[in-house]
């Protein structure tokens, strides 16, 4: 099948034409270079356009997104799996590539919180020593909550530890 491209008026075969399933006979007016040219001469405009498309119907396109999402949960999940199963080996040293390359980063992070926040690591310290005396483990509920005692100035307040 032919058709006259709308911009050009070139008659091309239809593989030339993009489809589009809203017109009568399934494909756009304009040829594929027609578009192309268009696209490459209009880049901005048409992004700006799309932008504010996106804007404009936000809440319609988060649930169009949360639908699809919902139904097809479970072949999302078993996608996911069989990607990891896959590439297994490969996102295992990719993580401990990572965690090598940001251990010192992390160390470097943990020693400057201590120095920063002496007072914190001191009613630790205490805390941890009162709690060994009282012969529960560092890792006992108390600590693992991450939250700190800390008197301050008179004041009692919770610390949330980022540790
Ligand atoms: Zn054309």
């Amino acid at each position: 099948m032919e058709k006259k491209c709308s911009k050009c008026l070139i008659i091309k075969d239809v593989i030339e034409f993009n489809k589009k399933t809203k017109s009568s006979d399934g494909y756009r007016s304009e040829c594929k270079s027609c578009q192309k040219e268009y696209c490459d001469k209009n880049k901005e405009k048409i992004n700006l356009q799309r932008l504010k498309y996106r804007k404009d119907n936000k809440e319609q396109l988060n649930l169009k997104r949360k639908e699809y999402y919902l139904s097809h949960k479970n072949e999302e999940k078993e996608r996911n799996i069989k990607r990891y199963n896959d590439n297994k080996s490969e996102i295992l040293e990719r993580q401990k590539t990572y965690n090598d390359i940001n251990r010192d980063k992390r160390n470097l992070l943990a020693k400057n919180y201590r120095s920063k926040n002496p007072h914190i690591m001191g009613w630790r310290y205490i805390l941890n020593n009162s709690l060994k005396r009282l012969g529960k483990s560092k890792e006992s509920k108390v600590a693992k909550s991450s939250n700190v005692l800390l008197f301050n100035k008179g004041t009692i307040s919770f610390i949330h530890s980022t540790f």
